[in-house]
């Protein structure tokens, strides 16, 4: 029985591909030296693979900053203000793309599908020639078959990488980048010959965009390409990878239809309706199934015993020859190894498995069926998923009644939010045009210093407690001296948005080492919700309180929401995410409820990545969305109508989502928005009805550039073109803790004087 691991994570089990790129790009070591560290990264996996007993072992998988990035230099695809003069592309152009230069911001990045992860977006037009321009997947398989391991070596495929792409600078934004697929399709022929005459006898092409809803034009160049490049190449086996998702069933019949694609990998992990698919049509004779039955989204140990009678059933109707174990997708989106986890006790470890473990499943699972069980492997697997099925520290059967309760019940605030915001306005005196900011203020050294000194138990808790008020006050009397209407504390006690209340909730776990690629050199470490969760005491209350005691004007309480808590962290699998995340909800109620005693009038609940959760397939959205919103109003149904609550979203993709906006039923809600402005008023110009207070951010904060009072004012009469003047906030568009205050300060003063500008023409 054969087996298969789809990508591998690059960063390194300690994150050392991350320090060697910033020391490189500080200018602190050679070239050199990154690619040997690069270099001893790729050789350690490969090795590993290998002694685990993997027979399809990636290559290419590894890249310097990002795989479809990695595309663009493989066929040449440098937008032109990068300067590119043709030949091998090496680190300059390929840096420039990734993270601009001196004359050029750098490409567009965004979301890889519903991961984390963003890959840069490539850019082309009817000028666009492709020409083989990176050897990398040919160095990678032959550094590879230096040390003795023959790999698969793997690259995005064609289609899914025009379909990815977007139309360059100054090209008809309804150029169609598939028109160029009779184009890239040589450099695909001339890349895959190289790989073969060094070798390979397989190649894997990534077509992850078939999970997509695609039009059948687009199923149709699925067709031409693969008939293209399968009558032109020989000798060479074509695996066509597919994951996050089902295979939509029109999809399925075309890709067991391409005829010179030898195997076809899918995701089993979220993909049931594919498994139907399979069951019932079988495959074309000669095909074979690359069966992604290990996740490769998330920390938890295989099912073993349930994914191995999952595989029984496909090699009893496949043959065994005709079945590969895999993982459902790359583990670039998983952490990277548990052994590292010093702090982790053994109970939870036993349930976990990062992609080094993961990789010893998949060898696991394909000697079993090959009759060679490992008894012991599978029996500590099997003792594992027992004690996590029955753990008390799993289970706590009265936050289980409490979240069932929910169902059946919509959760929403008695009164309408016009009538609400008129008695807020009673007690809150605001000025028209009121002035706001999302919650944090930069974060100094001094700062992040006093809170790790706390954290290693270093300083006394009587200090930190001094400390940090100091900061509040600070922040406090700032914002009065700005003259900004609705106050924040700031956030000096947050390390991380997530984490802070992970911290304090029961059900979380927190890794050391459980780093995940976000992009380029930046990785994320997502908590763990291993259990039921609960809030054994107040969270915030003690901050905000005291710094409500510190001024008359309102001061925002500051929550993270139950969606956004739990689309960043590792959810449990074994209960539905929207199970889990009720149970949030109910958490976070508990919260809003006693800032709400605690005299705090104003609650921001943000919900900065509930837009990221949302399923790629449009079948499944409204149900998520759904479920979304009503665990956003379960933490603030039960507030009074003098009880202001605002709600904070990050990235500007709202358009198709403003009704389960709307739905939310906050107060108000402050967006990001200050990089398309056009795109969010358009809705409100296409006659969607607003009623709530809304504040688009007036200026980007993720640059250091401060703009100056007119063009805000600007922005503010732009906004006010479309939304009426009582329901308009104005706000920077997040928070401000990356910046300083030698950049916010100029800024909220001009963002203020220009809302007293206005104020004013009203
Ligand atoms: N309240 C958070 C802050 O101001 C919101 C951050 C975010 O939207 N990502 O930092
Ligand atoms: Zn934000």
């Amino acid at each position: 029985m054969a087996s298969h691991v789809v990508g591998y994570p690059r960063m390194g089990p300690k994150r050392e591909l991350k320090f060697a790129l910033e020391s490189f790009w500080d200018g602190k070591s050679s070239a050199a030296d990154l690619e040997q560290v690069a270099k001893d990264l790729r050789c350690s996996i490969w090795k590993q693979m290998a002694s685990a007993g993997i027979t399809y072992i990636p290559s290419n998988t590894f890249s310097y900053y990002d795989q479809v990035l990695d595309t663009t230099a493989l066929v040449g695809a440098v937008p032109p203000r990068y300067g590119w003069i043709g030949g091998e592309i090496g680190f300059d152009v390929y840096f420039s793309m990734a993270r601009g230069n001196s004359k050029n911001p750098a490409m567009e990045m965004t979301k890889w599908f519903d991961t984390n992860y963003h890959y840069i977006v490539p850019e082309l037009g009817p000028d666009t020639k492709f020409s083989l321009s990176s050897h990398k997947a040919v160095q990678e398989y032959k550094e590879a078959k230096e040390l003795g391991v023959d790999t698969v070596p793997v690259l995005v495929g064609p289609v899914s990488y025009l379909l990815l792409a977007k139309p360059g600078k100054g090209v008809e934004t309804s150029f169609s980048c598939l028109s160029l697929l009779d184009s890239i399709l040589p450099v695909y022929k001339e890349i895959i010959s190289e790989l073969k005459a060094a070798g390979a006898s397989w190649v894997q092409l990534d077509e992850p965009t078939l999970v997509l809803d695609l039009e059948s034009h687009k199923l149709e160049a699925f067709k031409h390409a693969y008939g293209v490049l399968g009558a032109e190449l020989s000798g060479i086996k074509l695996l066509l990878a597919t994951y996050f998702a089902d295979i939509p069933a029109t999809a399925f019949k075309t890709v067991v239809g391409l005829e010179h694609v030898s195997a076809i990998g899918v995701d089993l992990v979220r993909g049931e309706k594919t498994l139907s698919l399979i069951k019932e049509h079988g495959l074309p004779d000669g095909k074979v199934l690359f069966a992604g039955v290990v996740d490769g989204r998330n920390i938890w140990a295989n099912n073993l015993v349930a994914s191995l009678s999952l595989l029984k059933e496909l090699t009893a109707s496949l043959g065994k020859d005709r079945v590969v174990v895999s993982t459902s997708s790359s583990l670039l989106h998983t952490a990277v190894d548990l052994k590292n986890e010093s702090k982790l006790d053994a109970e939870l470890k036993s349930w976990l498995a990062f992609a080094a473990q993961k990789v010893l499943e998949v060898v696991a699972l394909a000697n079993a069926l090959a009759g060679k069980k490992d008894e012991e492997f599978f029996s500590s697997n099997a003792a594992a998923q027992a004690s996590r099925k029955s753990s008390p520290r799993v289970n706590d059967a009265a936050v289980q009644r409490l979240a069932k309760d929910l169902h059946g019940s919509e959760h929403r605030r008695a009164t309408p939010v016009a009538i609400r915001l008129d008695e807020q306005q009673k007690h809150l005196h605001l000025p028209i045009l009121p002035t706001t900011t999302i919650g944090s203020f930069p974060q100094t050294l001094e700062l992040r210093r006093v809170r790790r000194e706390f954290k290693a138990k270093k300083i006394a808790e009587e200090a930190y407690i001094k400390a940090i008020q100091a900061e509040i006050a600070k922040v406090c009397k700032l914002q009065e001296e700005l003259d900004i209407d609705v106050l924040v504390h700031g956030e000096p006690e947050r390390n991380d948005m997530v984490e802070y209340f992970g911290e304090q909730l029961k059900g979380f776990a927190f890794t050391e080492n459980g780093w995940v690629q976000s992009y380029g050199s930046r990785c994320v470490k997502p908590p763990v919700i291993f259990g039921d969760v609960s809030r054994p005491s107040a969270m915030t209350v003690f901050w905000s309180k005291y710094a409500q005691s510190l001024t008359a004007r309102p001061m925002k309480g500051m929550l993270t929401g139950p969606v956004t808590i739990l689309n960043w962290s590792f959810v449990r699998n074994d209960q539905p995410r929207s199970e889990t995340c009720y149970q949030i909800a109910l958490a976070i109620k508990d919260e809003v409820e006693d800032l709400e005693a605690a005299g705090i009038n104003v609650i921001q609940i943000d919900e900065a990545a509930l837009r990221e959760g949302l399923p790629l397939r449009k079948l499944e959205q409204a149900h998520y969305l759904n479920w979304a919103v009503h665990s956003f109003r379960i933490t603030n149904c039960g507030v009074k109508d003098t009880t202001q609550i605002h709600t904070h979203m990050c990235y500007s993709h709202f358009n198709d989502i403003i009704h389960s906006i709307i739905d939310m039923d906050a107060d108000v809600i402050t967006i990001e928005n200050s990089r398309s402005d056009e795109k969010l008023l358009r809705v409100f110009r296409d006659g969607v009805k607003y009623g709530a207070g809304i504040g688009p951010g007036v200026y980007d904060i993720h640059s250091p550039r401060v703009p100056d009072t007119e063009e805000i004012a600007d922005r503010i009469r732009k906004m006010l073109d479309v939304l009426e003047s009582k329901v308009l906030w104005v706000n920077p568009d997040c928070g401000l803790k990356t910046r300083k205050y030698g950049e916010v300060k100029p800024a909220l003063i001009n963002m203020v004087e220009a809302a007293k500008k206005l104020r004013a023409e009203l």
